[in-house]
């Protein structure tokens, strides 16, 4: 029990000037933002031809799953999740694009002639043209 609690400071004192980073610097949060909003704003909105969604990928976004890498890491010691950490990170930006509603990989970029078609289909479908 007290080598426990003992075990319990160290591991506080260990991750506390991570949470004192994460909790105080509101400056970077802010700035972070801004970035994000601003790569947002760069990347061109997408059109879901399955379900007529309209969206804005993220713009860094890796392929690959999250939950492979860190199986990867563990159970390997490494070795393999480096590797795929690498893999997945390659061409960031240039992973396969999901809707993220339907998640169909049916994705073209909001302009193109076949989108325009679609969403007019839709809104006949729906009866919501003028
Ligand atoms: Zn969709």
């Amino acid at each position: 029990m007290r080598e426990s609690f003992g075990l319990i400071l160290l591991l506080l004192f260990c991750i506390s000037p991570l949470i004192w980073y994460l909790a105080t610097d509101k400056k970077r949060t802010a700035r972070y933002a801004a970035q994000n909003a601003a790569a947002q704003a760069a990347v061109p909105l997408q059109h879901c031809m399955t379900c007529g969604n309209e969206f804005r990928p993220r713009p860094g976004a890796v392929r690959g799953s999250t939950l492979v890498e860190v199986v990867l890491w563990l159970c390997t010691f490494g070795v393999l999740g480096l590797l795929y950490s690498i893999w997945r990170r390659m061409d960031i930006g240039k992973a396969k694009l999901m809707c993220p509603v339907c998640s169909s990989n049916q994705v073209v970029p909001a302009t193109t002639p076949s989108a325009r078609a679609h969403r007019l289909q839709l809104e006949r479908l729906l009866g919501t043209t003028n």
